[in-house]
């Protein structure tokens, strides 16, 4: 069975009405997510609430061999979501049930659907900390969070979601539930599955529970903002932080480009006229705090830093904290098309690599801000242009295909937190070599034999 008609109407056999939308605007809402440049409608989009109904509609599709692709919140950057296959989107956004913060073993276990921010504060109240914040957690969800290895700007210090996952409820392609981890601190039985189905990006199974590890806030936190007339001695100021043994809280980038743009959306009071900025935070013990942001006030003057401010209220350094967190939302009203990338290089080679950005920004003629979380060596090279102008779009390909090869050549990755999903699959091969392709495939194929679900992701032929 096939035709979007069968599968609409077979799902209204097994769910109630109000689990199943098939009408022309849902079907257009669930043909994308944040990625540029792609859409593909499906046949219908599934709202489970339980577990069981997400192996329910495993069992169904697994029979009838209909394509299934899980969905959070859609704000994926790599096309993860999105059905390029059509078939069937199941999305969890119902799911999104804390079920317990335990306070005896700084835990908490929650339905895939929870938002990422409204977890971190259901925790908080608790006098609890979860560190992973990607940029888009006021809207992500766990789920999504969980299967592409979020980061954020925290996760230089605390780590990525992966760090906090200690055990996963998941549905296999064929209905089956199964659970891989548990609440000990240690835990070596048998292969870590956990490990795999985090970053698998909806291709291994469905995620129908999360139990993520808490920890303490921190005592005092200080907000800092260093302002550089270049973006190679803030690259150098970024290395130079590192290289002295002091990992903040967060180390984040805004070239000019993107200094501006925030500028001209959220008049923060950043200097327009410099060629880049650091915004820094160290938190930990008072003491500790006070230490390593004075050493960092001085690597970055010997780095050439033009200027240095640093925030007196909580308020203030939410507000410059706001000056990163809103640098791709600023971008994006430039120009009709925006496409962020996620190029990641070992942090000694930030320098080498902003200087790199500008020179290919240069040769191709494209307007590119970057931004990015650069003490990971995680950039965000955004290219603002405009889909239907073919040839610029040429352009922008070639450019980012340089740019990838040479994050290669530098010893990092085509990907730093926003996956492979089927943006990134071409580049895929030269990061893992065919030997490690072969695993992979291996892999997807011992979860997932007839490659129902969230097919055309990660690999670039169908599975
Ligand atoms: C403005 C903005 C800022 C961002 N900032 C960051 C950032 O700082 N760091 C970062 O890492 N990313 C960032 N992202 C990317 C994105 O938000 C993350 O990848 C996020 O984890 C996606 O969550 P989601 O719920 O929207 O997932 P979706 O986009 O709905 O899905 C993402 C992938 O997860 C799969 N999936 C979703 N739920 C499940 C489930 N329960 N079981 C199995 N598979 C599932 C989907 O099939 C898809 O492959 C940003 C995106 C935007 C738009």
């Amino acid at each position: 069975m096939t035709s979007t008609l069968d599968v609409a109407q077979s799902l209204k056999k097994i769910f109630p009405p109000d689990r199943v939308a098939t009408d022309p605007v849902d079907i257009a809402t669930y043909s994308f997510d944040g990625t540029p440049n792609l859409n593909a409608a499906p046949a219908a989009i599934v709202y489970p609430e339980t577990t069981e109904e997400i192996s329910a509609l495993m069992k169904w599709a697994y029979e009838k061999k209909v394509k299934v692709v899980p969905r959070g919140s859609g704000t994926g950057l790599s096309g993860g979501c999105v059905p390029i296959q059509s078939g069937v989107v199941l999305c969890t956004v119902r799911m999104n049930k804390i079920l317990e913060i335990d306070e005896e073993n700084l835990t908490v276990l929650c339905q895939p659907g929870v938002v990422t921010a409204d977890l971190a504060k259901e925790v908080g109240k608790k006098g609890l900390f979860y560190p992973p914040d990607p940029g888009s957690m006021k809207i992500s969800t766990i789920g999504g969070n969980v299967v592409e290895n979020s980061g954020g700007l925290r996760c230089l210090k605390y780590g990525v979601t992966e760090d906090y996952v200690m055990g996963l409820e998941v549905v296999l392609p064929n209905g089956e539930i199964f659970w891989t981890g548990s609440k000990s601190k240690k835990d070596v039985a048998g292969y870590n599955l956990k490990k795999i189905l985090v970053s698998s990006e909806g291709t291994l199974g469905v995620i129908t529970k999360v139990l993520l590890r808490l920890i303490p806030p921190p005592a005092a936190s200080k907000t800092m903002l260093a302002y550089f007339p270049d973006m190679v001695s803030a690259g150098n100021a970024v290395k130079g932080v590192i290289a002295g043994k002091i990992i903040p809280c967060a180390l984040e980038f805004l070239d000019n480009v993107t200094i501006n743009c925030v500028e001209d959306h959220a008049h923060i009071g950043l200097p327009r006229d410099i060629g880049a900025l650091l915004m820094i935070q160290t938190d930990g013990h008072p003491a500790q705090v006070e230490e390593e942001s004075a050493a960092i006030e001085t690597i970055c003057n010997q780095c050439g830093a033009s200027g240095f401010k640093t925030a007196q209220t909580a308020e203030e350094a939410e507000q410059l904290a706001q000056a990163r967190r809103m640098a791709l939302s600023s971008l994006a009203r430039r120009k009709p098309t925006t496409i962020l990338e996620d190029a990641t290089v070992p942090r000694n080679k930030v320098p080498e690599m902003l200087a790199f950005i500008e020179q290919v920004r240069d040769k191709y003629k494209l307007d590119i801000g970057t931004f990015g979380h650069a003490g990971d060596g995680n950039l965000h090279p955004t290219c603002l242009t405009d889909e239907r102008d073919k040839e610029e779009m040429e352009r922008v390909e070639h450019c980012f295909d340089e740019i990838f090869k040479k994050a290669i050549e530098l010893g990092g990755t085509v990907t730093g937190e926003h996956g492979v999903g089927c943006i990134k699959s071409k580049y895929l091969p030269m990061m893992v070599g065919e030997t490690g392709m072969q695993v992979m495939r291996r892999i997807k194929r011992s979860f997932d034999p007839d490659g129902i679900l969230n097919p055309g992701k990660i690999f670039i032929d169908k599975d």
